[in-house]
């Protein structure tokens, strides 16, 4: 979405726009945009909600959205993308903090304080080369000559990080677009076997059977995936090895665990992963892990040495890739259709993403690459092959997103003195149909003052608490809209 335009040349068709579809109900209308609390693209539903006390029948609360402007009520997108919405994508970003922190800290969230001693690390998994790509600054934000080498492909150029030429190929026509886009097509598959293999190297690497080691030792991970400016997707993971417990709480492991079991277990189980992909006449015929695989260790503790790892960098880490998406390499967040093939740079895909973009939809024609249709290649083209999930965790590794959404809603219902919906005794029955998403043009400048408004005023948090949740929203939607 572009900057919404600036509110005193909408004036005029604002109040024409508010005016025919809320009639006199502009406060109304207000307060459900407050109450969005900064969401950009809001979700419109029409529908009811309502709470009955199941031991006599007694209708309790009742709501409708035929009494709102335009008879709908909005509520946040909830979209993880910062590009897409910031505000929702920050409570995304917030909650994924608190859980990969209670994870590596404990003390919280039903976590013990005592995962601080487990073996723990911060591990990075790449993919291979398709061919040399413009090279930026080094880690430490050096730069540094790019490809300097007699033969051809070559640059001597010194990127700075803002260079657009970075991640763009030095030789597209050598470039291996197929195998790159195969390759995230099975990165999600690539991940899951890499897990299958560590447990088994872990068992092997400590002189055990599968079955021994499952028994004393459970492997937890929580990862998320980031794109590099090449458009090609890698890993972070923080993996940590706990005792085996019957309900699932994270206790200490056996002595015999160390962190250079794991650490071991990790480069040898990665080196192991091997895929073989659909032979289409490109280079890359094997799809494996590179060989940039990257093990920290995780010390307890918040203390900061300069460049060595805490608790706390590690959650910030995990959080902030977890609201990007594809676009930081130069593709588009949405999904394709045909229409869009011929304008993909128009809509500000680099050439290398488009090119990346129009190999996965000539993979994914039905017609010519039957066998490779499970990859379902033109509905993620836009994600340059890459169907699987962005943010995962094992279910031992802390809380989730939906626990800690639960106990947000919790507390909102505490602070009206009700009881949590569905729950006790009362029962919530709710019909909610999707009737649209965003704001019309007009809406949108108007919530925009509205949100620089309140921003520049600093809602305190209680506040920003009370307002996010709508009455209305309760119920089968509560975990979903509400949050
Ligand atoms: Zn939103
Ligand atoms: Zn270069």
């Amino acid at each position: 979405m572009s900057g919404p335009t600036p509110l005193t040349e909408l004036i005029g068709p604002v109040v024409r726009d508010l005016a025919k579809r809320s009639g006199k109900d502009l406060t109304r209308w207000l307060d459900q945009v407050i109450r969005l609390n900064g969401c950009s693209e809001p979700i419109r539903l029409i529908g009811e909600s309502l709470t009955v006390d199941t031991s006599t029948g007694e209708l309790l609360t009742s709501y409708n959205t035929r009494a709102e402007p335009h008879g709908q009520l909005l509520v946040r997108c909830g979209n993880r993308r910062a590009s897409r919405c910031p505000s929702c994508a920050e409570i995304y970003r917030r909650d994924t903090f608190h859980l990969i922190r209670a994870g590596l800290s404990g003390g919280s969230k039903g976590v013990p304080a005592t995962v601080r001693t487990h073996p723990r690390v911060l591990a990075t998994l790449t993919a291979p080369s398709f061919g040399a790509v413009h090279r930026g600054p080094d880690k430490n934000g050096r730069a540094r000559v790019c490809h300097p080498r007699r033969h051809e492909p070559a640059c001597f150029d010194r990127h700075p990080a803002s260079d657009t030429r970075i991640g763009q190929p030095l030789d597209p026509g050598g470039y291996d677009y197929v195998g790159h886009v195969l390759w995230n097509a099975h990165a999600g598959d690539l991940w899951r076997r890499f897990t299958i293999y560590l447990r088994r190297h872990l068992a092997g690497a400590a002189g055990l059977s599968q079955a021994a080691f499952n028994r004393q030792v459970k492997v937890s991970f929580a990862k998320v995936a980031e794109y590099q400016a090449r458009g090609v997707v890698h890993f972070h993971a923080v993996i940590r090895l706990d005792a085996r417990t019957e309900d699932g709480t994270p206790l200490p492991p056996p002595e015999w665990a160390t962190v250079q079991l794991l650490d071991g277990a990790i480069r040898s189980a990665a080196a192991a992963v091997r895929l073989t992909a659909p032979d289409l006449g490109q280079p890359t015929t094997d799809l494996v892990w590179g060989d940039q695989i990257d093990v920290k260790p995780i010390p307890p503790g918040e203390l900061d040495d300069g460049d060595e790892l805490t608790e706390q960098k590690v959650a910030g880490y995990i959080a902030k890739y977890a609201t990007k998406a594809a676009e930081t390499s130069g593709t588009l967040d949405r999904r394709i259709r045909s229409a869009d093939l011929a304008w993909l740079r128009d809509q500000g895909a680099t050439e290398h993403a488009a090119q990346l973009i129009r190999t996965a939809w000539t993979l994914g024609n039905p017609a010519t690459h039957p066998d490779l249709l499970p990859l379902r290649l033109r509905q993620w083209a836009h994600m340059l092959g890459f169907r699987g999930h962005f943010s995962t965790r094992s279910r031992t590794y802390s809380t989730t997103l939906g626990a800690l959404r639960q106990a947000r809603i919790d507390y909102r219902q505490a602070q009206r003195g009700e009881s949590a919906a569905g729950t006790g005794s009362t029962l919530v029955l709710a019909h909610w149909k999707f009737a649209g998403q965003g704001y019309t043009p007009g809406e949108s400048a108007l919530a925009a003052s509205i949100r620089t408004h309140a921003d520049s005023r600093g809602t305190p948090k209680e506040e920003q608490h009370r307002r996010s949740c709508w009455p209305g929203q309760r119920g089968d939607l509560s975990g979903e809209a509400c949050r």
